[in-house]
């Protein structure tokens, strides 16, 4: 299976901004930032096979901080044994285009229940975009690219795993909002 050719399709299908224009200039590109206001300092998930094909060597990320996770000390679905964890180089300044899947979905995230795939949004998480109750001030592209995306990406067992896995955490923990 050609994953570069599926991550270039969900690249291109997720080009699409949340609002009309930038969003990040209304709200100080909160859910950019690398430091939380209790001074925890996150970086950000790349889905499996996206840094290697996607990310390595383009200039996004700071690849001296790097790190990678695996099963021996993170909790990962079956499948999945390791997970790249990265920083941004400049998180004022984003390439944009090679922003990564995790950037372009946000503040939507996939969720499947009985094998059916929709984009649902998480009560608890760290960012609490504030658009996410104005939702009338959504791009109406935005949801249709971003599901398009999460259509490609599922083709690959590895990523489908981790978004089944994800999926019944989110409905155990009851942390779902749905669309
Ligand atoms: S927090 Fe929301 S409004 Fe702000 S940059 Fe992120 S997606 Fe856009
Ligand atoms: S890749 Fe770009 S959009 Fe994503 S967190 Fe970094 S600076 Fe923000």
């Amino acid at each position: 299976m050609d994953y570069k050719g599926i991550f270039e399709r969900a690249y291109r299908f997720m080009d699409v901004n949340l609002t009309e224009g930038n969003c990040g200039e209304s709200c100080g590109y909160h859910c950019c930032r690398n430091i939380d206001e209790s001074g925890k300092i996150f970086g950000l998930y790349f889905l499996p096979f996206e840094y290697e094909l996607m990310q390595k060597g383009k200039g996004l990320i700071d690849e001296s901080r790097t790190e990678v996770h695996t099963k021996i000390a993170y909790e990962m679905p079956k499948g999945v044994r390791k997970l790249y964890y990265g920083f941004c180089k400049d998180n004022k300044n984003c390439i944009r285009e090679l922003r990564p899947i995790q950037c372009r979905t946000y503040p939507l995230v996939p969720h499947l229940e009985s094998g059916v795939l929709s984009l649902v949004i998480e009560k608890n998480q760290e960012h609490q975009c504030p658009l996410i109750q104005k939702r009338e001030l959504w791009n109406t592209e935005f949801e249709v690219g971003i599901l398009n995306g999460w259509k490609e990406l599922l083709q690959i067992s590895q990523i489908k795993v981790m978004i089944e896995y994800e999926s019944e955490e989110r409905i155990k923990k009851e942390n779902i909002q749905y669309l």
